[in-house]
């Protein structure tokens, strides 16, 4: 493949991803989350290279994007709950795992040959933009290597992804910087699926209900088995107060002075999620070949419960 083309987000670049993805090609395109690997979510060959791109070991199922709630309406079969949370929380942060509709124009490499799909409505005008031009589903995961760490900016694709997709539309950085949250709807009480940008209480709020916990489908299913995902090259060690010399400090709040880098200094979640992936890219940098990372405790409730999950998986034993 030639090089991975850099795309402006304004019309003439739009309009070129758009005919890209018309021609079964790869589009990495900025979200409110992260970047997603876009792919015509209609076309087989076109799913199946976001997989070979991103050298992704197994088939697990994809999320559709939408340019809205209609649109996902035509592609799944919005229940209540998905209807109430669709309408509080599209454009934004927010996957839904509903059932399938008959015959909807989805390839099977996108569900994974289940009978539900995941959908979401980005917020970013980009994204926005594109699926307006593309007018149809497209699937994207995150644009990195499989298992690496999700890319918040243009820069990140490249590293990760250069000469393996056709372009990438350089939209600047992610302002949420975490992936969505993910919650099912199918088959009786809501559960969330994987933590995520949008926190869990809003969720519970919007419904009046508590969320159960749930694996999302393609995950390890064993107690305490975590996977390693979302991995920097150094090794990384979570809940550090004081770092062991040589172990580059990630902090998190107005405690941490004399970290290399530091999440928020002020301790505010949003700014955390949104330095998460960039910081850990940095520290591994800082760190170098066989280096290590150490991160401070970051509180476990809002954004702080996704950024935690994110930060397990990065420490968890590699395979
Ligand atoms: P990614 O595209 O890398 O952000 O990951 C998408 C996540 O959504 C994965 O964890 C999938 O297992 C999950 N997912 C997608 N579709 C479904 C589905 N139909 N049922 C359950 N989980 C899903
Ligand atoms: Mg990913």
């Amino acid at each position: 493949m030639p090089e991975t083309l850099t795309l402006s987000p304004d019309h003439a670049g739009i309009a070129r991803a758009a005919a890209l993805l018309g021609a079964g090609e790869l589009v990495a395109f900025p979200t409110e989350t992260v970047y997603g690997l876009g792919a015509d979510a209609g076309d087989d060959r076109a799913v199946a290279r976001i997989f070979a791109a991103k050298d992704r070991p197994r088939f697990n199922p994809l999320i559709a994007h939408l340019p809205d709630a209609v649109a996902a309406g035509a592609i799944g079969v919005l229940d209540d709950a998905a209807a109430r949370l669709a309408s509080a929380f599209w454009p934004g942060p927010l996957t839904l795992v509903v059932a399938l509709r008959a015959g909807a124009p989805v390839s099977p490499l996108v569900t994974a040959g289940l009978e539900t799909v995941a959908l979401r409505v980005p917020a970013h005008p980009v994204a926005r933009d594109l699926l307006a031009a593309f007018g149809g589903a497209l699937a994207a995961p995150s644009a990195n290597p499989s298992g690496r760490v999700s890319p918040t900016t243009a820069a990140h694709v490249r590293d990760g992804l250069g000469g393996r997709i056709a372009a990438v539309i350089d939209g600047g950085p992610c302002a949420v910087g975490l992936e969505s949250t993910i919650v099912a709807t199918t088959g009786g009480a809501a559960r969330l699926l994987r933590p995520g940008g949008l926190p869990a209480e809003a969720i519970e709020d919007c419904l009046g209900a508590p969320l159960a916990i749930e694996a999302p489908a393609g995950a390890p299913t064993a107690p305490g088995q975590l996977a390693s995902h979302y991995a920097p090259g150094a090794r990384l060690r979570l809940d550090v107060g004081t770092p062991e010399p040589g172990e580059v400090w990630i902090g998190f709040g107005p405690g941490c002075a004399g970290a290399a880098l530091n999440l928020s200094g002020g301790g505010d979640m949003v700014e955390a999620a949104a330095n998460l992936f960039a910081m850990l890219r940095a520290a591994d940098a800082l760190a170098g070949p066989g280096g290590r990372i150490a991160a401070a405790p970051v509180p476990d409730r809002g954004l702080g419960r996704a950024i935690n999950d994110r930060l397990a998986r990065a420490a968890a034993p590699r395979p």
